[in-house]
């Protein structure tokens, strides 16, 4: 075996996993609802798209560009950021990266040194762990349920901290729980992590999407001595249905930007220019599409809890941001269900797909079994028959 140790060690990303076999199935003519992609089903705005377009017919754009980034989307990202965070931004801060994914990889490598620990509320984004432990870092989870509303606090972070406590990874809204946390817990997380000189790596890409009461805090503006060992990342992906097109960022004070400007000078070079200008017209031009998704996404959410609710066996903590849900099954645990006895979500995501031809992600994914994600922002036609099938194979 040639194989690195480093890839050996990692596991492969639980969620493009289902999304792949969804996808594949559904290509071979089964009836699949995918309820696994962590992606909005609408198209990119039209706007969008022609200035990728334009841009793509522009020479200029067949070139290299500077590796952390176009300059005018590095300004706008500064000012959006200002904005939203509170904080003055300079465009020297921002970095653009392949993705959000991309630009937290960027970070973990610029921030850590091998033994560094990174606390990580569990349920966390499947990536987050993997991206730390090829940083040479530790990930230490902390878990949470749905008893605390998929929190974590102060208390919980103070007794995990250490001497090698490096940082902290912080999400709200998170994916996969849709928790919001309230500003003043936001605002406590960010005073303890400055008080013990705790960096902290807070993921925005979700900050668009708030529904209800819920309202989005950006840790640096409500915690103001956090900022200056705060990075914040962010993205086009999840708000302006841009997956695809692979833009995200991260602002990080000067010394950490510059690390991360020249980790990607050697490792990938400037993200594709047609993309960037695409980011630019998404952030610069008109945001009624943002809102006009939002609203279904929140249509969609309060159907999903409600329909999921409804079923014998399953508990839901009402989701107040991003699009997911993320329910306890833990209630049909230990059930047989199409003959086969169901012990765990994992088999019970398995059961799903073959019998009720409908793709979720088990909890252990995120590391917190007993729970399954499904993400809403697929059609309300899907969205509803998926959950009569789910409802259907529990309760046939
Ligand atoms: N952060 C969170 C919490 C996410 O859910 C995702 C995508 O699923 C990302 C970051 C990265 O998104 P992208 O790389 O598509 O910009």
């Amino acid at each position: 075996m040639s194989l690195s140790q480093r890839i050996r060690d990692m596991e492969e990303s639980p969620t493009l996993a289902v999304t792949a076999k969804a996808k594949a199935l559904k290509a071979a003519g089964e009836p699949v609802i995918g309820f696994g992609a962590g992606e909005p089903d609408f198209p990119t705005p039209p706007h969008i798209v022609e200035a990728a377009q334009r841009a793509a017919a522009d020479q200029v754009n067949h070139r290299y560009t500077p590796a952390a980034g176009l300059p005018a989307l590095r300004a706008a990202i500064a000012e959006v950021t200002a904005k939203s965070s509170g904080q003055s931004v300079a465009p020297e801060q921002v970095v653009i990266a392949n993705g959000g994914k991309h630009a937290l990889y960027n970070i973990f490598m610029a921030l850590l040194d091998p033994g560094d620990q990174v606390l990580v509320p569990a349920p966390y984004w499947v990536s987050y762990p993997e991206q730390i432990r090829l940083a040479g870092g530790v990930p230490v989870t902390l878990p949470t349920t749905k008893a605390t509303n998929f929190q974590t606090t102060v208390e919980q972070l103070e007794a995990h901290r250490t001497d090698r406590t490096k940082a902290l990874v912080f999400v709200s809204p998170s994916n996969p729980t849709g928790a919001v946390y309230p500003a003043d817990e936001i605002a406590a997380i960010g005073e303890w992590a400055a008080s013990h000189g705790i960096w902290v790596i807070t993921d925005e890409i979700y900050r668009q999407l708030v529904y209800g009461d819920a309202t989005f805090a950006s840790l640096p503006g409500v915690a103001p001595a956090a900022a200056e060992r705060t990075i914040i990342t962010d993205g086009v992906a999840k708000t302006y249905a841009m997956t695809g097109w692979r833009v995200g960022w991260a602002v990080a004070p000067l010394a950490i930007a510059k690390g991360m400007g020249k980790l990607q000078s050697q490792v990938t070079s400037n993200v594709c220019n047609v993309a960037q200008v695409a980011a630019l017209a998404a952030l610069t031009g008109p945001q009624d599409a943002v809102e006009e998704m939002r609203t279904a996404f929140d249509r969609r959410r309060r159907y999903a809890v409600d329909a999921l609710s409804a079923i014998d066996g399953i508990a839901v903590v009402e989701p107040e941001g991003a699009f997911y849900v993320f329910p306890s099954f833990e209630g049909v645990l230990g059930r047989h269900i199409a003959g086969r006895r169901v012990d765990t979500t994992l088999e019970l995501t398995e059961v799903l797909l073959e019998e009720a031809k409908v793709a979720v992600v088990p909890g252990e994914a995120f590391g917190s079994p007993g729970y399954v994600r499904l993400s809403y922002a697929l059609g309300d036609d899907d969205l509803a028959e998926g959950i009569a099938r789910i409802a259907e194979l529990l309760t046939r």
